[in-house]
């Protein structure tokens, strides 16, 4: 049943037992849409990760929706409520603290859920931190891999880079400030001061700033002031360009997946014989680039 009729593309159709996935700004206001306003005025109910947060959006704009709360912690079992309103016919929008809900934010459970209950989902377009910096950064933007956010250990993030190392596609990371340093230091000492990065920082915000060139010139860069990286941060590495001698990424990601079960001599002699490589330069490679 429709609870508003659509008279023309502009307006919007409310539709009841669904549920709409609406993004928000990550910064400037402005940047929420039309459409996504409407649904948040008529929606019966929102879910939001933080109603204190979104509650402050929704008093900017004028809207007295009704908040529930959906966060990482609570999503298996609200998800369940939910399912059961959006069933009875309810509509609910659901919003995270900033961009786009379910990219690095909750709502994956409540989604695959409406799924398997026949409950019909919509997405709105509209911010997301990920899309907005791969826009701007100059990089290659026809292939790209978003690997959300870095391990928040030294070793794992060793271990991420290592496994990305042969990636060709333009690669984005979230990440939090205060590891930020610690990040290209590990990064440095797996890709390399050459590999090109770019940084973008506070996008849409007063203090806006997007910086790339080979890793080594940004974390000098970053010597030099480091407020240069206060603030909200997505990070971007460019994809790997192949050499004539580099060992076939199928070999190398091989290796990384059966280091995990066996030594590294025979990891790196299973994966010789799969795919044709000489079994003492992979093993001297997984010697050089795996850190276990
Ligand atoms: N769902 C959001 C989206 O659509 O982008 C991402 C949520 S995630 C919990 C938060 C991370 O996104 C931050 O740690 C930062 O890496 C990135 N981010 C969010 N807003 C940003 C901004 N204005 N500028 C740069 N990065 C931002």
């Amino acid at each position: 049943m429709v609870v508003k009729q659509m008279t023309d593309e502009t307006s919007t159709m409310v539709d009841t037992s669904t549920l709409y996935i609406v993004p928000t700004p990550i910064g400037n206001l402005g940047d929420i849409t039309q459409r996504a306003l409407s649904i948040l005025e008529h929606v019966g109910i929102i879910a939001a990760e933080d109603t204190r947060h979104t509650g402050r959006l929704l008093l900017h704009f004028g809207i007295t929706t009704r908040l529930v709360s959906l966060h990482d912690h609570n999503e298996q079992y609200k998800a369940n409520i939910l399912i059961e309103k959006l069933i009875s016919g309810q509509t609910i929008a659901l919003v995270s603290d900033a961009g786009t809900p379910l990219i690095s934010d909750p709502g994956y459970h409540l989604v695959s859920r409406c799924h398997q209950a026949g409950v019909k989902v919509v997405p709105l377009p509209g911010a997301c931190a990920v899309i907005t910096a791969l826009s701007a950064s100059g990089l290659p933007s026809d292939r790209f891999s978003f690997e959300g956010f870095l391990p928040t250990k030294s070793k794992g993030r060793r271990n991420k880079f290592t496994e990305i190392a042969q990636n060709p596609r333009t690669m984005i990371f979230y990440e939090s400030p205060n590891r930020l340093l610690d990040a290209l230091d590990d990064m440095l000492a797996v890709l390399g001061g050459e590999r090109v990065v770019v940084l973008a920082r506070e996008l849409t915000k007063i203090f806006e700033t997007i910086r790339g060139g080979p890793l080594s010139e940004i974390i000098d860069w970053i010597d030099e002031d480091t407020n240069r990286i206060r603030g909200e941060m997505v990070l971007l590495v460019a994809g790997h360009r192949a050499k004539k001698n580099d060992l076939p990424l199928e070999a190398t990601n091989a290796v990384v997946l059966l280091v995990k079960e066996l030594p590294l001599k025979k990891a790196a002699a299973i994966a010789a014989k799969l795919f044709c490589v000489k079994k003492n330069v992979l093993y001297r490679w997984g010697l050089n680039n795996l850190h276990q």
